[in-house]
């Protein structure tokens, strides 16, 4: 008698254990109506709710997609796509994380900051300016976004020959992007925003927010026009109002531009533009 009730017992935490993952159409969102109307409006599969002056932000970072990185017999595995050998599979996969920032409402610029192409130089530790290793954004997805760093004497580029085909790899169980993903733009999809998720053919591009606030945008503003490159910074960094055309959502606030189109920086800022308070 005693083994028969403990067999199902061992089951279900073997099951409890493991990473299990959803979908975008049925993953966990809760984002509450204090929300900002910017995580309202473009964020799914994340926990959101107004913390004194900013917005706490939390994920438990699983990607709500097919990735070689759930591993071999999960529902969402699909086997890694090497693209004619040129790419390899990492020997991580995928894991919970607790990811959790509040971002503030009215960020602080950093004082004395001047975003050149000397800090940017996609290299960890090199400046009291850039974010710190691991998450330190999340995509609309609820996937972890990582600075635009390798450590030093790696190079970030050649981390993107583990990315699976959604341009995400793990680090330990930790699945991030660091750059352009269908996956943030399949949100944009979901709520009938854009009609295309291959980057540099949204009608929208948006992929996330940064933890000091920084918000990251694609080849268009919120509001599908061009941006106007003259004033980038860089790390395709520039400030404007952020208008979709329905609501106002930033006044005069710092984004980027992950391109690659545009030919300049297509990776995830390095630099914080503002105070990592919330980081
Ligand atoms: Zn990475
Ligand atoms: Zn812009």
């Amino acid at each position: 008698m005693r083994a028969l009730f403990l067999l199902p017992l061992v089951v279900l935490l073997g099951c409890d254990a493991a990473a299990t993952g959803s979908t975008l159409a049925d993953c966990a969102t809760d984002i509450g109506t204090d929300a900002h109307s910017f995580l309202q409006t473009y964020f799914l599969c994340v926990d959101a709710s107004a913390s004194g002056d900013g917005d706490a932000l939390s994920s438990d970072g699983l990607p709500p997609h097919e990735s070689p990185y759930w591993g071999e017999g999960h529902a969402m595995y699909v086997a890694f796509d090497d693209r004619g050998g040129t790419h390899f599979q990492n020997p991580n996969t995928i894991g919970t994380q607790n990811i959790a920032f509040t971002i503030p409402s009215d960020p602080t610029p950093q004082a004395g900051l001047t975003i050149t192409d000397a800090l940017v130089d996609t290299t960890m530790q090199t400046s009291d300016f850039e974010y710190r290793g691991g998450p330190v954004g999340l995509a609309l997805n609820g996937v972890a976004m990582f600075a635009a760093m390798a450590a030093p004497g790696d190079d970030i580029y050649d981390e993107a020959f583990t990315f699976d085909l959604y341009e995400g790899h793990p680090a330990g169980e930790q699945y991030h992007y660091h750059w352009h993903s269908q996956g943030p733009l399949e949100v944009l999809e979901e709520k009938g925003l854009t009609a295309s998720v291959t980057p540099g053919e949204g009608d929208v591009e948006v992929y996330g927010m940064m933890c000091d606030g920084t918000v990251v945008l694609g080849c268009t503003e919120l509001d599908g026009a061009a941006p106007d490159t003259s004033d980038f910074d860089a790390q395709n960094g520039h400030l404007h109002d952020l208008d979709d055309g329905t609501t106002l959502h930033f006044v005069d606030r710092y984004h980027t531009h992950v391109c690659a189109d545009l030919g300049l920086f297509e990776l995830f800022p390095e630099i914080a533009y503002y105070e990592p308070t919330g980081c």
